[in-house]
């Protein structure tokens, strides 16, 4: 057998693979005392209006004149009907036949990349999700990292190529929402390197007004940006499965591969999911998921003001459901987490796993009941270190 000598270099386990098993050793002592913000994945159930929807989609199936088979790869077209009026909300005008429907963001990060050429130098600002740039060392190209600044703001390396780069926001793990102006920079930079940008926007939904929710609502993204979207965290969706991604007319070269890539390796995603989708973006949907995601961000809120009261004071944006933070003196993110699960019964998420290469930061997933979210709170409260 001949293996994909690739995967080699890819970390010894996913990052999150690593929090779950600390979780499970952590169960062993707090049993359900224990705090889950480690992962971030919704725990909050799923709108009935959404549930309704997809009853109605199966009952439908069921006759003659509803049922459904295979579908277009890139999405019923009542639903990128429906993502082109959500962009319209924002005077963002997308075609339809720019929008590729998916099952959630993730696959969209390394299907892109499989639309590049292999063996090309893509950046990836840290901290970040670990997927994207895992899919691209599997796929054989050259990774680089480049910390952001202090503020966790990246700034684009005028001067250096890359064929490609990842940006996040708002970014998992810090919350920090990119404004207009650093947007721009980034695609004068794309645009005068040839480089393509991968706009991940899996948080758009909670990017707070002050800041572009779409790369696409900045001059000339259009040019040299695709954008990733997902259902999973503002719809609650980790589950179901829904996400897509944008590719604009004017990079229809890519665009069409697309087309041609998705017509012989996947069949598109479920049915009764996408009529679901639909009911997310519904008037009604809306409303709720706004709801929904204000109460994960108060959550984080909550998160933040205990970590600043015990003296944990660099604690990062606030368009997530994430808060991230620097460990105190004298911990490393990984004894850091391993004490909060063991002593506290907190779970949280090493920075290394983003690759923060300090090695300080730690990061709570806010993704909880608000019960769970004000016993973690009390706890980290007990906690004392120099201010
Ligand atoms: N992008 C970012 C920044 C994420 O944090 C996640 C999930 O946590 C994803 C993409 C993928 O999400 P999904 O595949 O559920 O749409």
């Amino acid at each position: 057998m001949k293996l994909n000598e690739n995967v080699q270099k890819l970390p010894s386990s996913y990052l999150f693979d690593g929090v779950n098993a600390r979780k499970r050793q952590a169960q062993i002592k707090w049993g359900d005392k224990l705090c889950d913000l480690g992962v971030g994945d919704v725990k909050l159930p799923l709108f009935k209006l959404v549930a309704d929807e997809m009853k109605k989609a199966c009952d439908e199936m069921t006759t003659r004149e509803g049922f459904r088979g295979y579908l277009p790869p890139s999405g019923l077209p009542e639903l990128k009907r429906a993502i082109s009026d959500d962009y319209a909300r924002k005077n963002v005008r997308l075609s339809p036949s720019e929008i590729f429907v998916s099952d959630g963001g993730k696959s969209q990060l390394s299907g892109i990349l499989r639309l590049l050429k292999r063996g090309i130098k893509i950046l990836f600002p840290t901290p970040c999700y670990p997927a994207g740039a895992e899919a691209a060392l599997l796929e054989g190209n050259e990774v680089v990292y480049a910390p952001s600044d202090g503020d966790f703001i990246p700034y684009p390396p005028f001067g250096e190529r890359y064929d490609a780069v990842f940006l996040c926001s708002p970014n998992n793990p810090s919350g920090v929402a990119l404004d207009g102006e650093i947007l721009s920079l980034w695609i004068d930079y794309a645009l005068s390197s040839n480089a393509l940008l991968v706009f991940d926007g899996a948080y758009a939904d909670y990017v707070s007004d002050d800041y572009p929710s779409s790369i696409y609502e900045i001059p000339n993204a259009d040019k040299c940006a695709v954008e990733i979207r997902s259902f999973s965290k503002g719809f609650g969706f980790t589950g179901l499965r829904l996400g897509y991604v944008v590719i604009p007319e004017k990079l229809s070269t890519l665009g069409a591969l697309k087309t041609r890539f998705d017509g012989c390796s996947n069949n598109g995603v479920s049915y009764v999911v996408q009529r679901g989708g639909l009911a997310c973006l519904s008037n009604e949907g809306r409303v709720l998921m706004k709801k929904r995601v204000s109460y994960y961000k108060a959550n984080a809120e909550i998160l933040r003001v205990a970590l600043s009261q015990v003296g944990i004071r660099r604690v990062s944006g606030d368009c997530s459901p994430y808060v991230y933070a620097k460990c105190p003196d004298d911990f490393s993110d990984e004894t850091f987490c391993a004490f909060l699960s063991d002593k506290l019964g907190v779970v949280a998420s090493p920075g290394k796993g983003f690759f923060q290469q300090d090695g300080e930061y730690f990061r709570l997933s806010a993704f909880a009941d608000r019960a769970t979210i004000f016993k973690a709170a009390d706890r980290l409260c007990s906690l004392k270190f120099a201010k």
